[in-house]
């Protein structure tokens, strides 16, 4: 038994031939490691990247006390016990251009949202409940000393950790960085992933499509798929079911990248000369997945990894059928690829429960991912089906904004039931 095999089958439920969803997910999130490797790289290059080293805070965030409204600012201690209190306007406190002298007993300092507190000042009063005339202001009972101040290092401290390493650099995580002032970070280098259709039928756009051929659209989900993830795809396009010309595009991609996905070939019939030629190349294990569609898998190796865990390429062996290959790349690859370009950790897309608007038949032992759309009914969101689910029909993934995910335990859904929903602008 080779090693990826005797590992896995450490697990009593490991069955290759009807392998749960979870479990064939776990597996291969065991095995992946991220690649090494990294770069600098400035802030607007950075976006869609992961974080090589944990950045930590430079200086407090915010730099110092400042207003969270616009109001006056004052000393608490001038307050009346109870009643209006009516102060000195001093001067005034601007996001940018401070108050600079030390606040004096009877006075306060108009001040804007975002201006430097300046010294003396402990407690701002909004403006909405403040009434100026000739210099002086008055201000109503009820304020609360240190009352709408945000501290200086409220949102980060100098020196605490405002990123982990790991983390997949959003707009959000963009702007943080800025924050603090930094403009060039340390991520890792983009994976590098190739990808190939095989099949004796399919033919690429550009060349007319004779009599029994189909053209391909697998590269073009995959292409689609991989960028939106932020890798560096490398398009190797047909290859025709030859196992020679499979074991020499295999062998070149391996050397190239550091995943490989394919897609066609690993289905009962097709699979003996694939087999026999991953075999070869290193060890590949073909899975059934207890799932519909995308029921045949193939995962492994090509070639062998060194001392750091590179060289060699990890295998991706998808489904041909359009949407088969489209979920199991989500399902499987997608976890798997972040975690070796670096995502740590590799957060599992939200599963939520709505109401399903049509009944569906389904039979338990296996996982379904239906495609659905997600829509709104007055105050709540339910979802139906797109329609016909073949596991040819790429309408289906057009028309949807979410995958209807049904457990292998469950049976039939009647109408209005609850299901479990998968968001796809949350995974694409
Ligand atoms: P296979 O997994 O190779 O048995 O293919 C299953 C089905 O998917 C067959 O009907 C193939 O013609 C179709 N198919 C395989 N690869 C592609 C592709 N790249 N684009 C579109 N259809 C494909
Ligand atoms: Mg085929």
């Amino acid at each position: 038994m080779t090693s990826l095999a005797r590992q896995f089958s450490r697990h009593d439920s490991y069955t290759p031939d009807a392998l749960g969803v979870d479990l064939g997910r776990q597996l291969i999130l065991d095995t992946v490691r991220p690649v090494s490797g990294g770069e600098h790289v400035a802030l607007h290059n950075a976006l869609g990247r992961v974080l090589a080293e944990t950045i930590l805070s430079p200086i407090d965030v915010p730099a110092h006390d400042n207003s969270a409204m616009d109001g006056y600012g004052l000393r608490a201690d001038d307050l009346a016990a109870d009643g209006d209190t009516t102060l000195d306007i001093a001067g005034t406190a601007l996001a940018g251009q401070p108050f600079e002298s030390r606040l004096q007993p009877g006075q306060c300092v108009r001040i804007m949202t975002g201006a430097r507190v300046p010294a003396g000042v402990d407690t701002v009063v909004m403006q909405e409940v403040a009434r100026a005339a000739a210099g002086r202001v008055t201000l109503p009972p009820g304020q609360r000393k240190g009352q709408n101040i945000r501290r200086a290092g409220e949102d980060l401290r100098a020196g605490t950790p405002a990123l982990p390493a790991g983390r997949l650099l959003r707009p959000a995580e963009l702007g943080l960085i800025a924050s603090l002032g930094i403009g060039e970070v340390a991520v890792r280098r983009r994976l590098r992933v190739a990808f190939f259709s095989t099949g004796d039928e399919i033919v690429s756009i550009g060349s007319a499509a004779r009599e029994g051929q189909i053209y391909d659209s697998n590269r073009y989900t995959l292409f689609g798929m991989l960028t939106r993830l932020g890798f560096e795809v490398i398009d190797i396009g047909v290859v025709r079911d030859d196992p020679h010309t499979l074991e020499t595009t295999l062998r070149d991609a391996a050397t190239r990248a550091d995943a490989i996905i394919t897609s066609g070939g690993v289905s009962v019939g097709e699979a003996d000369f694939t087999r026999e030629v991953m075999a070869r190349l290193g060890e590949v294990l073909f899975w059934k997945i207890a799932m519909k569609p995308g029921r045949p898998l193939a995962f492994g190796r090509i070639g062998q990894p060194d001392a750091e865990g590179d060289g060699g390429a990890w295998l991706f062996g998808l489904p041909g059928n359009p949407v088969a290959a489209m979920v199991a790349f989500y399902q499987f690859a997608r976890p798997a690829l972040l975690c070796l370009a670096g995502v740590d950790p590799v957060a599992e897309p939200p599963l939520l429960q709505v109401s399903c608007t049509q009944a569906i038949r389904k039979a338990p032992g296996r996982s379904e991912f239906l495609r659905g759309v997600l829509f709104r009914d007055g105050a709540d969101w339910k979802v139906r089906t797109t329609g016909p689910q073949g596991s040819g029909l790429l309408s289906s993934m057009a028309d949807a904004n979410c995958f209807i995910v049904l457990g292998q335990t469950q049976g039939n859904v009647a109408v209005g039931e609850l299901v479990q929903v998968q968001v796809l602008d949350g995974i694409v």
